[in-house]
């Protein structure tokens, strides 16, 4: 039900921090967090036609039960780039857009093997499974996205755009969503207050710290950023310390340890408000290009 329902919003928000598998909040005019089992916030922004869901989380709940509860405009799913744990509600809409060079992720998307193991145990997640979710037939379901975006392609919402910044580096077609008019930016895995994700198999150090100096050239036209994971909404400046961030990794002029991951050992640039995660050898291809 929308806030401005009359309802007593503070009870209304009392009782879904407490019980409910999804956390949904309002952010903004026009924005809610949807955030899936306190792990991944996918965002619902509604123009005058069409409502944009930005990132579908894990599939555990359903979040169309949730988005419909919202808005009754047309919904189109965004996501910000086709890792499992963005695109697991994908498959209860019609109509979903990625950015081209994760069309193919998208349509092979599968849960990683540890899921499963994590799911079995207690305490993985902060909040309560759903009361009917079942583990032992929980998949990713891939989808083909209708819509592929580039750089510069614009999502119009009516008396709302979104458009979108191609910033590569987590993935080789990770985007921003950008609401210039409200100063808005949807940041998806690219940005946000915690361990940024530059070690795995497809990520490009070298890229993601192009990507976050594009984005830094923009933090004074922002007021609010909206990542997938971590504290919400977050101010623009985090923009710069992050290009800042990646700057002196590259110039080895930071300190770093080793972590254990699902994904094995990795190092760990540790900043104030967010950690750089990547592999050694990246380091040194970058000082062969
Ligand atoms: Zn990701
Ligand atoms: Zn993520």
């Amino acid at each position: 039900m929308p806030p401005e329902s009359g309802e007593n919003l503070e009870d209304s928000e009392k009782h879904m921090t407490n019980q409910s598998w999804f956390e949904v909040r309002k952010l903004a005019p026009g924005v809610w967090l949807i955030a899936e089992g306190a792990a991944i916030n996918s965002y619902l922004v509604e123009g005058t036609e069409w409502a944009a869901l930005i990132d579908t989380g894990m599939g555990i709940g359903n979040v169309r039960t949730e988005v419909e509860k919202l808005t009754q405009k047309p919904i189109v799913v965004i996501n910000t780039h086709a890792h499992w744990d963005h695109v697991g509600g994908d498959y209860l809409f019609e109509a979903v857009a990625v950015h081209a060079d994760e069309a193919d992720d998208l349509a092979h998307v599968t849960c990683p093997p540890w899921m499963h193991e994590r799911l079995a145990q207690p305490g993985t997640f902060s909040r309560p499974l759903p009361p009917d979710f079942d583990p032992s037939t929980y998949a990713i379901r891939a989808v083909q996205a209708t819509q592929l975006l580039g750089h510069g392609s614009t999502i119009d919402l009516g008396g709302r755009q979104l458009q979108v910044l191609h910033t590569p580096g987590h993935t080789p077609g990770s985007i921003c969503l950008l609401d210039e008019e409200r100063r808005f930016l949807f940041t998806g895995d690219t940005i946000y207050s915690g361990p940024l994700y530059a070690h795995l198999s497809h990520s490009d150090l070298v890229a993601y710290h192009a990507s976050a100096q594009m984005l830094a050239s923009l933090a004074y036209e922002l007021d609010l950023l909206f990542p997938a994971h971590g504290p919400t909404p977050l101010d623009g400046l985090i923009l710069n310390e992050i290009a800042q961030g990646f700057e002196q990794l590259m110039k080895r002029q930071v300190a770093w340890q080793t972590v254990d991951t699902p994904r094995g050992l990795v190092r760990a640039a540790t900043f104030d408000r967010f950690s750089i995660l990547f592999k050694e050898e990246q380091l040194h291809d970058s000082h062969r290009q």
